[in-house]
């Protein structure tokens, strides 16, 4: 009797496991559309949140690395739809990183309600964090503001934010990473160590 019940339970098991592995691979085609957020990491050769060198990738390698959403923004100077990001609201203190490299990009109390659809910082992390782009397409004259590390497109700067600086660096949520305070000293504290 023991014996069937430790049978039947190995067979259960072997089903479920096969499923899982089914429904795995039925949703992961191939790794140029994998958008599990922790995969982004373990795939991604290029992210670190301390090392500075600068990153020089092909766009044939960072579309084999980076999900579609950050590709298409990132590689492809892409726009996300305003109001879809869920940084946008977001008001926990901490660091926003790059999504593509990890490069820390702006702290949040820089961050600001501008009503504009994206999240928007009225300065960035250092001078060193963001590189600018005179941006004419689209009949606009605009500024582009792309990663300091990587060089992906991150959003424009515009002339119209808050004091002190009267920026407004309006970025794709989809690009950026964000880490609550506690985590990112602790991790910063461990790296030091
Ligand atoms: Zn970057």
């Amino acid at each position: 009797m023991n014996t069937l019940i430790k049978n039947t339970a190995i067979f259960v098991l072997a089903l479920l496991l096969q499923q899982c592995s089914y429904s795995q691979s039925s949703s992961l085609p191939n790794s140029n559309t994998n958008t599990m957020d922790t995969s982004k990491k373990t795939n991604n050769p290029a992210y670190s949140h301390t090392d500075n060198t600068p990153v020089n990738l092909t766009n044939e390698q960072w579309k084999k690395i980076l999900p579609k959403d950050v590709y298409e923004v990132a590689r492809q100077k892409g726009t996300e739809r305003a109001w879809t990001s869920p940084l946008e609201e977001l008001k926990d203190v901490g660091t926003y990183y790059c999504a593509v490299c990890g490069n820390p990009l702006f702290k949040s109390d820089t961050k600001f309600e501008s009503g504009c659809g994206w999240p928007s910082f009225y300065q960035p992390i250092s001078k060193s964090s963001i590189i600018y782009a005179a941006d004419h397409s689209y009949g606009m004259d605009r500024t582009e503001v792309m990663c300091g590390r990587c060089k992906s497109h991150l959003g424009h700067v515009f002339n119209d934010g808050p004091p002190p600086t009267h920026l407004r660096y309006c970025i794709n949520g989809v690009v950026l990473d964000f880490e609550k305070a506690k985590e990112a000293e602790k991790k910063y504290n461990a790296d030091k160590q």
